[in-house]
């Protein structure tokens, strides 16, 4: 299996199982991000079983001001039962800046739970991401910096710091998008969707579409697709051996 969507919100949908009938149609494994650890709980009682599909347990960073005690403790109870954790982060964006000093609370209580080193983290960081490479840095972490969508010299920090990236078709086609894939290494560069908030041709994206950014990304490195696809694909081993190894 060799294409991955490692951020897609699933319960977001109208119909989560038709779209997950297209995705394995497609052959695309699907990382199914939540925000907040009761709705995880649900999600994977509903599709944890499918072959391809991953339930990851977040703590999204517009709900994690707000997140109760009881979440928060939720969280630190479930979280070996998978191998992925997300969406968590922080937004310092307009619609986040009042809640960041909350959020920070969270995202700094989650990162220092020794057994998220064990995890494949994927990470929200919109008007925050000096502050959120720098918490990752110092969690020493396996995480996945999803839509980055910050200032370009942020980036080699983020690299020096192991990261990876997560690119969408709405990446792809924004200059802006563009001018951030072109700096980012081809080696830590991972797929993903965000749908359905990120959108393609007027619809909500969905996994079954990440054929198209994996063809995207090969456009961007002048190589041909099969290139592309194995090379994200041994990307996501290594990210995976990454969060085995716990160092
Ligand atoms: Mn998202």
């Amino acid at each position: 299996m060799k294409l991955v969507d490692t951020h897609c919100h699933i319960d977001r949908y109208p119909h989560p199982l038709s779209v997950l009938k297209s995705a394995e149609a497609a052959g695309v494994v699907t990382v199914a991000v939540t925000d907040l650890p009761s709705a995880y709980q649900r999600l994977s009682l509903r599709l944890g079983r499918r072959r391809l599909v991953r339930v990851a347990l977040g703590a999204h960073p517009m709900r994690a001001g707000s997140m109760s005690p009881l979440e928060l403790a939720l969280f630190t109870r479930l979280v070996d039962q998978t191998d992925y954790v997300g969406e968590i982060g922080l937004d310092g964006s307009q619609h986040g800046r009042s809640s960041l000093k909350a959020q920070t609370k969270v995202f700094e209580h989650l990162l220092q739970q020794p057994r998220i080193k064990r995890k494949v983290l994927t990470v929200h960081s919109r008007g925050a991401e000096a502050q959120v490479i720098e918490a990752l840095a110092h969690a020493r972490v396996t995480a996945i910096l999803h839509w980055y969508s910050g200032p370009l010299r942020h980036i080699a920090t983020a690299v020096d710091a192991g990261l990876f990236f997560s690119v969408n078709p709405a990446m792809l086609r924004s200059k802006r998008g563009q001018r951030i894939v072109a700096e980012l290494p081809r080696g830590r560069v991972v797929t993903e969707t965000d749908g359905p908030y990120a959108r393609l041709d007027g619809r909500a994206c969905e996994p079954k579409d990440i054929a198209s950014v994996v063809a995207g990304l090969a456009r961007a490195w002048n190589e041909e697709e099969d290139e592309a696809r194995d090379r994200v694909f041994r990307t996501m081993s290594d990210i995976a051996a990454s969060a085995r190894s716990d160092t």
